[in-house]
């Protein structure tokens, strides 16, 4: 039988329900447990696909192509698992499948309502989830804070399904706040009984509380919240303010959790491993050198919109002994100073015009200085633009996607989005083979001739004018299987300058640090040394 743990927040957002999901999923994984995780996003879209980075941060982009909430990023980095678009259940998805069973005649006679139509189809798509994954347990993260309305359908349908499938089969872990009030110190549980009272309201008792505050939990604040919120005092958990995200497991652990958990959804695990997580969070946490790298990108004011860059930095700086703190600079206002001081530079994903100038500036800089550089998805298309203006001359070269009439357009529309009338999961999206040529920096990093990465573009290198950039220096070492489709440019005589059409980011895992950034690291470390 299929257990499913439900993890809501109250008080406020931003209180890393997605780290507390993902860790928990950790933890009972280490114990032997198969585990997948769902994540439910109340808003009305039917993927994030079509959202700026600044309202809900990074759009991560899964094997299947889905384009979605930035949480699945972190359960499959923590979980070192692969999931699929239905891991993402959004509003928009649920009365979309709701609305073409109405009218394909599935509900023939009834009135079609949120309650039991919406709940029956949310609960419908979680355990499909449950099922078509193998999972033993099922870890269900909510979207969004108790007491908004658009979160109503989906609490309603969690707690009918602790009603059908009984306590041992559902558990639900609630995260809250837990402030300090300057002038007197004390840590506040006011806020956290509120919510948990709105969520009895709705019928739901929770199992545990995780109190988010700057300190740990104090032995008074936990009995406190105990005593109101009517659970064993082992089961409030304290998250205090961790230097890395990936402490929280063990932050967890210590307070007994994992086995909290097990024994209230009956679980009978095996032996803990956390062997390989460990010595991750050991290298992590003790660097022996620090680097400077240099994020050129147009969603700076927001750093969430760049998770995984900052994530694939982490890792393959663990696995080389150093870390790579990066430099946030907002592309538009670009000037060579921002650059000075630093070993490396980033060149990430964006959409639009709005400072494609000031990256291209940040690419000729790191071109012509021996600075490494690492251009990604948008970041490869202005590297060659810049290559093409600078190098070979063609002064008016840009994308099409930013000036209709470039001349010469060298990064244009892929003809397959010409005439494309709907802009919803409609780009070149997710893992598709790369062929990379023996010889070339990308075969030294990778070591093989074929490889898969996550895509997410609608333009690519003009096919018209391959042959020249080719002949100018620089190389396209990693091409579609059918030879076609640019993915990887380099220049064999710079220390570093790599760029890739695909997303090398969204495959880095803690202890599977991705190709392309350990390079780029080695590389920035050479210049580092060099200085
Ligand atoms: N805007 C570019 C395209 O659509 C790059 C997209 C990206 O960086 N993911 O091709």
């Amino acid at each position: 039988m299929i257990k499913y743990l439900f993890v809501t927040g109250g008080v406020l957002s931003g209180l890393g329900k997605g780290i507390t999901s993902a860790s928990i999923g950790l933890l009972l994984q280490s114990r032997g447990i198969k585990i997948t995780a769902i994540k439910i996003d109340p808003y009305l879209n039917c993927d994030a696909g079509t959202m700026n980075p600044y309202q809900h941060g990074e759009v991560f982009v899964l094997a299947d192509g889905g384009e979605v909430d930035m949480d699945l990023g972190s359960y499959e980095r923590f979980l070192n698992i692969d999931l699929t678009s239905e891991h993402n259940i959004t509003t928009g998805k649920v009365y979309q499948r709701v609305i073409e069973k109405e009218r394909q005649g599935r509900y023939l006679g009834q009135t079609v309502q949120i309650i039991p139509h919406a709940t029956d189809e949310i609960q419908s798509m979680i355990k499909r989830v449950g099922e078509a994954s193998g999972a033993e347990v099922v870890i269900i993260e909510l979207g969004g804070t108790v007491g908004d309305i658009e979160s109503m359908p989906f609490l309603e349908a969690a707690r009918q399904m602790r009603q059908e499938l009984g306590p041992e089969a559902c558990v639900f872990v609630h995260t809250t706040l837990v402030p300090v009030v300057q002038v007197v110190g004390e840590q506040k549980t006011k806020p956290t009984q509120h919510s948990v009272r709105e969520l009895r309201a709705i019928g739901i008792q929770p199992d545990v509380i995780v109190g988010r505050s700057h300190q740990p939990l104090q032995e008074a604040t936990r009995r406190k919240i105990a005593l109101f919120c009517d659970v064993p005092p082992e089961a409030v958990i304290s998250a205090p303010d961790a230097e890395l995200i990936y402490q929280v497991p063990s932050i967890f652990q210590e307070q007994g959790l994992t086995d909290y958990l097990l024994q209230r959804l009956q679980l009978h695990p095996g032996s803990r491993d956390l062997t390989e997580w460990k010595a991750y969070l050991t290298a992590a946490l003790h660097p022996s050198r620090q680097l400077q790298v240099a994020l050129v990108g147009k969603y700076t004011a927001l750093n969430d919109s760049y998770v995984s860059y900052a994530e694939a930095l982490a890792h393959a700086g663990a696995a080389l002994g150093l870390r790579a703190e990066i430099r946030w600079i907002e592309a538009e206002d670009f000037s060579e100073d921002d650059l000075s001081g630093v070993q490396g530079l980033i060149v990430p994903v964006g959409f639009g015009r709005r400072g494609s100038e000031g990256m291209i500036r940040a690419i000729h800089y790191a071109r012509t200085h021996a600075l490494p550089f690492l251009g990604i998805c948008y970041g490869f298309q202005l590297a060659v633009i810049e290559f093409a203006r600078y190098q070979l001359g063609m002064k008016g070269a840009n994308s099409t996607e930013f000036e209709a009439e470039a001349s010469p357009p060298v990064i244009d529309l892929m003809p397959e989005q010409a005439g494309l009338s709907r802009l919803g999961a409609t780009m070149r999206l997710g893992a598709q083979p790369v062929r990379i040529a023996r010889g070339t920096e990308a075969y030294r990093l990778y070591g093989q001739t074929e490889i898969e990465e996550r895509h997410r573009h609608r333009y690519e290198v003009n096919p018209k004018y391959i042959k020249q950039l080719e002949a100018g220096g620089l190389h396209f070492s990693g091409k579609s299987l059918d030879g076609r489709r640019m993915e990887i440019a380099e220049i064999p005589d710079h220390p570093f300058f790599i760029a890739s059409q695909f997303h090398p980011e969204f495959l880095s895992r803690p202890t599977h640090p991705r190709p392309l950034f350990l390079g780029f690291l080695r590389a920035c470390l050479g210049c580092d040394a060099a200085a």
